[in-house]
C-alpha cells in the first residue's frame, strides 16, 4: 500500500481508503446494537488494515463506528486515521460538541483525526460549525476538519470561517463514471492542498462489471478503476468495506500505475 499527504499536513495516510456505509436496512435497525453480518464487517475492515489500509471513513449516520472500534481495537491508534461525520442537523455548536462526544465513544478513541460535516445544512450558519470545530481541535480531540457534499462556494465559506485551522479535505461523489468534480471543485482542491475523499469510487457497485474497463495489466476491473483515481495527487478514493475478498482486491489498487496512455484510454471511454 502507498501512502500519500494528506492535505497540507505532512501527515501520510493509505492512498485507497475503506468506506463503511452499508445499506438502509442496517441503519434502521442499528438500534438494536448488534446485528447479522456484523462480524464479516469487521473481518473485512480488519482485513484491509492487516493490508496497510489506515483510512477507514465511517458517519454518525451510518450506525458502523462500533464496527470500526471493533476492527481497530488492540492495533496502534496512532497508524490509524479515522474518519467521521456529523449529520446535519446536529451543526449547531452544542449538537455538533455532543454529537462528536458520542462518536468518540462508538469508535473507542479519544481523538479523531477528520470529523467531516456530512451535507450543508443552509439554516445553520457554518461560521457557528466551523467554530464548533475549531473548539474541539484546540482541545486535542480532533485533528482535522473537513466537509463532505459542499460545493465549490459552500467549500470557499467554510474555509474562510475558520481562521486558525485549515479545512482539510473535502468529501464528495468521484469516479470514472462521475466526474462533475473535476469542473471547479477538483482543481481548486488541488491548488489549496485540500483532500478530496472519493466516494461511489466504484460507482456505487457498477464499475466493477463496466465493459468499458479492460483489465489493464493482468489487474481487475476494480483495481484499475481504484488506480484511477489514487494516481492522482491529492485524491483518496474510499471503496466499502463489506466483503473480506472485495477489500483484499482493493488493495490491489495500490502499488502500480496505468501508463500516460491507459490513462487518456479509460478517460476518453468515460467520456
Ligand atoms: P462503492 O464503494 O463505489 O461501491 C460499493 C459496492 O461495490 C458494494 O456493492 C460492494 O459490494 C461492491 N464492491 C466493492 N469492492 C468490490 C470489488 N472488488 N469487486 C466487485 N464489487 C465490489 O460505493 P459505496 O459503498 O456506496 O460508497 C463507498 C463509501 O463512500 C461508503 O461506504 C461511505 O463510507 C462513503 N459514502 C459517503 C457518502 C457521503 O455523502 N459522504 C455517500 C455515499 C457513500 P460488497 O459490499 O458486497 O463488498
Amino acid at each position: 500500500m502507498r501512502y500519500k499527504e494528506f492535505a497540507k499536513t505532512g501527515r501520510k495516510v493509505s492512498e485507497i481508503g475503506m468506506g463503511t456505509y452499508y445499506d438502509p436496512l442496517w441503519i434502521t435497525t442499528g438500534f438494536f446494537g448488534w446485528r447479522r453480518g456484523a462480524s464479516e464487517k469487521v473481518r473485512a475492515i480488519g482485513a484491509g488494515l492487516d493490508e496497510g489500509v489506515t483510512l477507514v471513513d465511517t458517519a454518525e449516520i451510518y450506525r458502523s463506528e462500533p464496527l470500526v472500534a471493533a476492527a481497530v481495537s488492540g492495533r496502534k491508534r496512532d497508524e490509524l486515521f479515522l474518519a467521521t461525520k456529523v449529520w446535519p442537523n446536529h451543526l449547531r455548536r452544542d449538537a455538533l460538541v455532543r454529537t462528536f462526544e458520542r462518536s468518540l465513544k462508538h469508535l473507542g478513541t479519544t481523538y479523531i483525526d477528520l470529523y467531516q460535516v456530512h451535507w450543508p445544512n443552509p439554516a445553520v450558519p457554518i461560521a457557528e460549525t466551523m467554530a464548533a470545530m475549531e473548539g474541539l481541535v484546540n482541545a486535542g480531540k480532533l485533528t482535522h476538519v473537513g466537509v463532505s457534499n459542499f460545493n465549490l462556494d459552500q467549500l470557499k465559506e467554510a474555509q474562510a470561517a475558520l481562521p486558525k485551522s485549515e479545512l482539510s479535505s473535502v468529501q464528495v461523489d468521484y469516479s470514472l463514471i462521475h466526474r462533475n468534480v473535476e469542473k471547479d471543485l477538483l482543481p481548486y482542491c488541488d491548488r489549496e492542498k485540500i483532500a478530496l475523499l472519493a466516494y461511489y469510487p466504484l460507482g456505487h457497485g457498477k464499475l466493477p462489471n463496466d465493459r468499458r474497463l479492460g483489465s489493464t495489466g493482468g489487474r481487475t476491473k476494480a483495481q484499475v478503476a481504484l488506480r484511477w483515481l489514487a494516481g492522482k495527487s491529492n485524491v483518496f478514493p474510499i471503496p466499502r468495506a463489506s466483503r473480506e475478498d472485495h477489500v483484499r482486491e482493493n488493495v490491489g489498487g495500490s502499488d502500480w500505475e496505468l501508463s500516460a496512455e491507459e490513462r487518456a484510454d479509460l478517460d476518453n471511454s468515460f467520456r
